[in-house]
């Protein structure tokens, strides 16, 4: 098994989908686990729609809907297979009016909780892990959504929220090994629930370290964090041109790197991979043939520059 965490920017649209389907389908034999983000910066105006509300400009919140629900639908159709579009569109209805009469209450309360903002961001990976898990399907792949607040239990500090490790991964290697044997799984990161099942969030950016719990707690062979660029850089390319990819690194120097302004990942995130000795792979879902950057957690030695 391998865990593949595809970006929001990885999952921007039909196109982008796309893309990813056929990256996952050619390492379907390695039985993926696929965690995605929200699509675009589907996360940013969920939590606009939140303050407009909050702020009483209703016109200007039902048109914000409106418009998440018209991109969602767009990039979505394209990429479903015909006979799942009534599918489809009852699971944007579903959510879409959830989502709205959420909003409708904040709007009256006109006052935003950490655990409201939650339940309010949670639907960007909620939608984005279903469209994919469809368009998996459009793509030839036998593909199951799974819901990962189902598997990803957090303490309740909403909005960054904390994994309860060993909850979490006996549910995930409950839950997981046996359908990756006939399915690609598909999750969303970034989401998980209390014990209680109230909706939490671990945080911007949380997607990479859903990835990192899922990886360690069904023992996958390796996680692959699939973003835009091509690896870490031994220099920030928006600063110094030229920056040379890094093909395998120790985990304590990725961590110094990222001090220095490689943004590519947090290597906190990825503590409970390299705490169960899994090599995590940094991978460019634009230039999927380069080799990328891989970091594990023994010190590497030799030079290893691209
Ligand atoms: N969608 C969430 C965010 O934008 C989580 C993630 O992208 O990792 O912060
Ligand atoms: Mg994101």
């Amino acid at each position: 098994m391998i865990v593949m965490k595809f970006g929001g920017s990885s999952v921007e649209s039909a196109a982008a989908i796309e893309r990813v389907a056929g990256i996952v389908k050619s390492r379907a034999a390695r039985r993926p686990v696929v965690v995605v983000s929200a699509m675009g910066k589907t996360t940013n105006k969920l939590l606009a729609i939140a303050q407009t509300a909050i702020e009483g400009r209703r016109e200007e919140y039902i048109r914000q809907i409106h418009d998440l629900r018209d991109f969602h639908s767009r990039e979505a159709r394209q990429v479903v297979p015909l006979a799942e579009r009534a599918a489809l569109d009852r699971i944007l209805d579903d959510h879409f009016q959830e989502l709205t009469e959420l909003v409708k209450g904040l709007a009256v309360l006109g006052e935003l909780t950490p655990r409201s903002i939650d339940a309010i961001s949670a639907y960007g990976e909620r939608l984005s892990s279903i469209i994919v898990s469809l368009a998996f399907r459009h793509f030839g792949m036998s593909a199951v959504h799974v819901d990962s607040r189902e598997l990803i239990v957090t303490d309740k500090r909403h909005t960054h929220a904390a994994p309860l490790f060993s909850e979490t991964y006996s549910r995930l290697s409950a839950a997981l090994p046996p359908l990756t044997e006939k399915s690609v799984v598909v999750m969303g990161g970034f989401i998980g629930s209390t014990r209680d099942g109230v909706t939490t969030t671990l945080g911007r950016g949380g997607s990479d370290l859903t990835a990192a719990v899922v990886g360690a707690g069904i023992g996958a062979e390796e996680i692959q964090i699939w973003t835009d660029v091509d690896g870490m850089l031994t220099a920030d390319p928006t600063i110094i041109p030229g920056g040379h990819r890094v093909k395998l690194i120790s985990f304590a120097e990725a961590a110094e790197l990222a001090y220095f302004g490689a943004k590519v990942l947090h290597p906190a995130t990825v503590v409970p991979a390299i705490e169960k000795n899994i090599p995590v792979l940094i991978l460019n879902s634009r230039r999927p043939e380069c080799g990328g950057t891989r970091i594990v957690s023994d010190a590497v030695h030799s030079r290893n520059v691209a």
